[in-house]
């Protein structure tokens, strides 16, 4: 074999090492490459509004009513969108537009060129380090049924960081527009 189909073979194989969230984009991914991108954090559930006039995004502490708050996940996955019909389903084309999804989220991250997190299940194998790292709406979010207005919940988002760049004094009051997304992606 001559030097130049030894490296051509070499780098094939280096590529092939390398997990599929690093050498492929969201579209050239399988369904189940797909899905297991989702890290379960449920943070796309929760409700954030948008301030009129800046397009400013302010998170709150409520979540689409068929989140399950004790798990983070979907209450009716499959029917879910006769019951919320505005429950917006991930594709890579969605993906690219929506600006809003947690900074954290697997789809958002592979679409920067960026690495998964530590706690990601893909890296840790284990669907609970999403919850332990803090960083998901488990347990930190009640359902929009239980609250009258869920403007009054603006600057209560569970995570921490979610409040510097998103929350500051209000000028307007917020245009009720709910921006949601499925966890997992299109079928
Ligand atoms: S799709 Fe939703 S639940 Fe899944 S990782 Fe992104 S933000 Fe989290
Ligand atoms: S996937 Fe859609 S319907 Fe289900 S909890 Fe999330 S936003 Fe609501």
């Amino acid at each position: 074999m001559g030097t130049k189909s030894f490296l051509k073979q070499a780098r094939r194989a280096a590529a092939n090492e390398l997990p599929f969230w690093k050498r492929k984009t969201l579209a050239q991914m399988s369904k189940q490459e797909w899905e297991s991108l989702c890290d379960g954090c449920g943070m796309c559930c929760v409700n954030k509004l948008e301030y009129e006039g800046t397009g400013e995004l302010a998170q709150t502490d409520t979540c689409c009513k068929l989140l399950d708050p004790r798990t983070a996940r979907c209450k009716d996955y499959k029917n879910r969108k006769k019951i919320v019909p505005d429950c917006i389903q991930l594709t890579p084309k969605v993906v690219e537009k929506m600006d809003w999804l947690p900074k954290t989220c697997g789809y958002r991250l592979v679409h920067l060129g960026q690495d998964l997190y530590w706690w990601h299940p893909l890296i840790s194998g284990d669907p609970e380090t999403v919850h332990q790292a803090g960083i998901s709406a488990r347990g930190r979010v009640i359902s929009e049924d239980l609250v009258e207005d869920i403007s009054d919940r603006v600057g209560s988002c569970p995570r921490t960081w979610c409040r510097r760049p998103l929350i500051g004094p209000p000028e307007r009051p917020p245009r009720v527009r709910r921006w949601r997304a499925g966890q997992r992606p299109a079928r």
